[in-house]
């Protein structure tokens, strides 16, 4: 028996609230729920069922439409008003023999009825019939249910036209003669709520049986309609697994607030299991990102391990290379032919920007695994500039471009790594240099800028367009515009950069317009700031 799921998710017994003025029937009913393995809660009067419904929260409502204080209906409804109790199944109890009681109760928002002359078993069978239709967290309908009603008629059974009087007018019926059909239907998704056309107890049991467990797959309320002539027995036909039970020769209008009824609980439920999926699936997509997000960043680190490691490797076979090809291109080893300097100087060339991208990878590689040691002096920029101008003035003369270098004398200094800061110039003056024309000019300048120190680096270069910006702080990004492809590079200069920069308390930020030229201005923190 499906139970209540309690805050911390454990399933426990189902609790019935009965509200019932009359001990003597409410201990009766509260005896044989507790038998049938509820947990059962009882109130005197209306009042105090609601506030134990309230408080509670029950599995099922059984109520007495006669009470000292409110009519059991008034109670319903007041159930119904409360959005956490809304969905509660809420069962009706009366004296009354009069069917109209029943037809009220039941478009008032009561999901069955039971008369007080019926045998306690009809209670309890509508009880679990009800709990049978409590949504549990499985898999929903994708669309709303199908409106339709299905009647499965044998053929030639007598009472098929008040069968096909029962639906609502907003649903289309249709009959199927064999149990078969009835089942494939079903699952098919055709159907909102399937009806017995019973002819003998027999046969009407064993279409049951047979369509009972397709039905509760597909969250489909089965109704047995009873031939008036057979003398079957409710409780016994509710307990075999149907959701209801009418008989063709009681008032039809009754019937249909019957069908009307669980129709009604058919689309809260659906409505239910749907939201459930719809959280379910959501929950899912979050932990799959979750572990996608793992692997992702156990993958990044990874990779950066391995990068520092490569990279630290092959520095020290590199530098020898490079020391050697030079000592070679000087003639230290005696003189070369002009065929071969021009190799040599290609090797060294080659050699060079290997090393650089090598350099610029494990310093990448280490800033990502958070093991960049950096200084925090107070650095004195003037002087930074300047060895930085010296290592670029090989390029600037290379490439026949101006190189002015102009910091104030008055600058204070900044905090941070003088050989990063150097770095730092030097990539953006490389930079300048590389991408611009020769005749062309670039300039480094500082100045106070509130706590900060700015340095523009700006050039008369080709320049950037501006949908490329966001491009350029990546890892090996080179851009495809001027002839910014026939460069030397890597790509790595200004991602590099950019984590020098943040990692001592910087910013960086470019204005660039294309055949004008490009300014990169980083700001450091003034030392004394
Ligand atoms: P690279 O090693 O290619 O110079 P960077 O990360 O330093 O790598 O620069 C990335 C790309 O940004 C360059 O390939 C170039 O296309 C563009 N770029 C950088 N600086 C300038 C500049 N001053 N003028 C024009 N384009 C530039």
């Amino acid at each position: 028996m499906p139970g209540r799921a309690t805050s911390a998710g454990m399933r426990v017994q189902p609790l019935v609230l009965v509200i019932d003025d009359s001990i003597t029937y409410r201990t009766a009913i509260a005896q044989a729920l507790r038998s049938a393995g509820y947990v059962v809660v009882a109130a005197a009067t209306g009042e105090e069922g609601l506030r134990a419904a309230s408080r509670l929260r029950p599995d099922v409502v059984v109520v007495d439409r006669v009470l000292p204080d409110i009519d059991g209906t008034e109670v319903i409804r007041d159930i119904r008003l409360e959005p956490a109790l809304r969905r509660t199944p809420c069962l009706l109890i009366t004296a009354d023999e009069d069917p109209t009681v029943e037809y009220a109760a039941l478009e008032t928002g009561a999901d069955a009825y039971v008369r007080k002359g019926d045998d306690l078993s009809v209670l309890l069978a509508r009880v679990a019939a009800l709990r049978r239709d409590a949504p549990e967290i499985v898999d929903a309908p994708a669309s709303p249910a199908a409106r339709r009603v299905m009647l499965v008629a044998p053929d030639g059974a007598p009472h098929v036209s008040q069968a096909r009087a029962l639906p609502p007018e907003e649903y289309e019926v249709f009959e199927v003669a064999s149990p078969s059909d009835a089942v494939s239907a079903i699952r098919g998704g055709e159907v909102a709520c399937a009806v017995i056309v019973m002819t003998n107890l027999a046969g009407g049991v064993s279409t049951l049986d047979q369509i009972r467990s397709a039905a509760r797959d597909a969250h489909v309320p089965v109704l047995v309609m009873q031939d008036g002539s057979v003398p079957a027995d409710a409780s016994h036909i509710l307990a075999r697994g149907a959701d209801d039970y009418v008989s063709a020769s009681d008032d039809p209008g009754l019937y249909a607030a019957r069908m009307r009824a669980l129709l009604r609980r058919k689309d809260m439920d659906d409505e239910d299991r749907r939201v459930a999926q719809t959280l379910r699936r959501h929950e899912q997509a979050a932990s799959a990102a979750e572990a996608r997000a793992d692997v992702a960043e156990q993958e990044s680190e990874f990779k950066d391990r391995f990068l520092a490691i490569m990279s630290h490797e092959l520095r020290t076979p590199l530098n020898a290379i490079l020391g050697f090809t030079q000592m070679l291109e000087r003639g230290v080893g005696g003189p070369l032919t002009a065929v071969h300097h021009r190799h040599v100087s290609g090797i060294v060339r080659s050699a060079e920007h290997l090393l650089t991208l090598v350099n610029d990878v494990l310093d990448l590689a280490k800033i990502r695994a958070g093991k960049l040691a950096l200084r925090r002096d107070v650095v004195d920029l003037g002087a930074v500039a300047d060895t930085a101008r010296l290592t670029a003035s090989s390029i600037a003369s290379q490439r026949g471009v101006v190189l002015h270098v102009d910091i104030p004398a008055d600058l204070p200094p900044v905090r941070g790594d003088a050989v990063r800061i150097q770095q730092i110039l030097y990539n953006l003056l490389s930079n300048g240099l590389k991408f611009t024309p020769p005749e062309g000019a670039v300039h480094l300048a500082a100045a106070v800028d509130g706590k900060s120190v700015r340095i523009d680096v700006r050039d008369t270069g080709i320049g950037i367009p501006r949908t490329d910006f966001p491009r350029l702080f990546r890892d090996f990004e080179r851009l495809e515009h001027g002839q910014s492809q026939q460069a030397d590079g890597t790509g790595l200069g200004l991602a590099l950069t950019r984590q020098l920069v943040e990692l001592q308390g910087g910013r960086i930020d470019v204005e660039s317009e294309v055949g004008v030229g490009s300014t990169f201005s980083v700001w450091l923190p003034i030392a004394s700031a």
